[in-house]
């Protein structure tokens, strides 16, 4: 496979930089759209101290500093273009870079969300990260469970607010008001992409990129933990500690 970490234009800046001395741990997790990751990646950040990274906040930190990257991202953003992968790719870099030697275990959202970009990440760590070790956690539930977590979602039509609810008894999630958020009162409806036609479309488009990211991961030997998320929030985020030892 063609190495697509010498297309991505690194920052002269950080030549030299001593490597990382102290094992730094990943979590990547391979979830369809419904399978609760935001939930557990929640209770780890809360429970477990760890943290995470989001490539979407990352962007926008970038563009308020106005840095080169963030320019050039702000302005892909702003031609409706999508941002490229070289783009996110050294943006994760300086961040690694910017903030070495944690002892936190680090969750990546939003990314790797292309092969490519994996690539381009695994070279990076192999680089400069040599003590990484990258964990990926694939989140199983069936189509069923997932159509029926989707179809019964509302979300708080305020913009500024947009909190999730579920109709769902299991979810812990369902409105004290009918069709009326808990926080601000605004009234509750169902988001477009959530009826059962769009979700079975968004879940076909999801296994094809989750098949090639997992065939990639056994590729590169990144160890693949596999997590029922069938049961309740608490019993899924049992198995998920005693499956990671954490
Ligand atoms: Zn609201």
């Amino acid at each position: 496979m063609k190495d697509f970490y010498l297309q991505v234009e690194l920052n002269p800046g950080f030549k030299g930089m001593t490597e990382s001395r102290q094992q730094q741990d990943i979590v990547i997790f391979i979830a369809p759209p419904g399978a609760g990751k935001g939930s557990i990646s929640q209770k780890c950040i809360k429970e477990l101290g760890w943290e995470q990274l989001s490539t979407g906040n990352l962007c926008r930190k970038n563009i308020e500093k106005g840095s080169e990257l963030g320019q050039k991202i702000d302005f892909a953003i702003k031609s409706g273009r999508l941002v490229s992968d070289d783009l996110i790719v050294a943006m994760v870099r300086e961040w690694f870079h910017e903030n070495p030697d944690r002892d936190r275990t680090v969750i990546l959202d939003g990314f790797p969300r292309t092969v490519p970009q994996a690539m381009a990440f695994k070279a990076m760590l192999t680089a400069e990260f040599p003590l990484t070790r990258v964990r990926v956690v694939q989140l199983k539930v069936s189509d069923e469970e997932l159509i029926r977590r989707l179809t019964s979602r509302l979300t708080c039509s305020n913009k500024d607010c947009q909190q999730v609810y579920s109709l769902l008894e299991s979810s812990g999630m369902i409105p004290k008001v009918d069709l009326e958020c808990d926080i601000c009162k605004s009234k509750l409806t169902q988001r477009s992409d959530d009826n059962i036609t769009t979700v079975r479309d968004r879940l076909s488009n999801y296994y094809r990129h989750e098949e090639d990211l997992l065939n990639y991961y056994s590729s590169v030997g990144w160890s693949i933990i596999q997590v029922n998320v069938e049961s309740s929030l608490d019993k899924v985020f049992d198995q998920f500690k005693s499956k990671l030892d954490v």
